[in-house]
């Protein structure tokens, strides 16, 4: 059975204070969830030590960064690498996020690279994918998500694809309040899967967790998780009120 996840994406929000205290009012609901739940907290670099000493010990409960550098190591002045996270026993990174796509130039190639480094390092990649706006309205958001995928994750083998987690976000949903249908949403989650079926096997799709993002909020999260290939979300702004994402996670199917 594959994974249902919630995972948070705090971006660049909260102080460190504030940082803890989000994560003390979640963990004290103590939400165990079932064997295949897992929760992801997606923090700022600089409290990525915090949360893992908070989470530690607590079964299922993850965190991740929210980039990680494409080169390995040496003079990349503020740059964070992925044996540097790893060091840190940090196992979890989102890369591809469609604001690091557009306002920090981030292409399928260099996500590749990306894919690459984190799979080495025995990581966990959570590859964001999605369309803008300007392509659903032009009916082509099929190709274009899936062009992304082929770029930059199709050159993997089986058994390394199986590792990476996907989250697709609609650009035009993502903070605007504005949620994809849940026919969108189950449409595009399905047709991806059929993309990574022919090209790895059913197999192979099926273990595969894909993630839905785009204002996923405590009342409409039920109703998205609950569609067949929508395997949980990447929640931004709800993930900043505990209130909020205690209901996402149990909203998990
Ligand atoms: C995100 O940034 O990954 C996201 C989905 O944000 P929001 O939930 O605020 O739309």
């Amino acid at each position: 059975m594959r994974k249902q996840i919630a995972a948070a994406n705090w971006k660049m929000n909260l102080t460190y204070s504030e940082g803890q205290q989000l994560l003390s009012d979640i963990l004290k609901e103590n939400i165990g969830g079932k064997e295949n739940h897992e929760v992801i907290f997606a923090v700022p670099f600089p409290y990525l030590a915090m949360a893992k000493e908070k989470t530690n010990g607590i079964q299922n409960y993850h965190i991740a960064a929210q980039n990680c550098s494409h080169k390995k190591s040496g003079a990349y002045t503020g740059e964070v690498s992925v044996g540097m996270l790893k060091s840190i026993d940090v196992n979890y990174c989102i890369i591809g996020h469609s604001e690091r796509r557009e306002y920090f130039n981030e292409t399928n190639e260099v996500l590749a690279e990306k894919v690459n480094l984190l799979l080495e390092a025995g990581m966990t990649p959570i590859f964001c994918c999605g369309e803008p706006l300007s392509i659903r309205e032009a009916g082509t958001q099929n190709e274009f998500v899936a062009n992304q995928l082929k770029e930059s994750l199709f050159h993997l083998n089986a058994d390394d694809i199986k590792k990476v987690i996907i989250a697709y976000e609609p650009i035009w949903a993502i903070g605007t309040g504005k949620t994809a249908t849940t026919e969108q949403a189950q449409e595009m989650h399905a047709y991806l899967r059929s993309v990574i079926a022919a090209q790895y096997g059913a197999d192979v799709a099926n273990e595969i967790s894909i993630l839905y993002g785009g204002s996923v909020k405590a009342n409409n999260a039920k109703e998205l998780f609950a569609c067949a290939d929508v395997d949980g979300g990447l929640v931004g702004g709800a993930s900043l009120i505990a209130t909020e994402f205690v209901e996402i996670i149990k909203a998990l199917k």
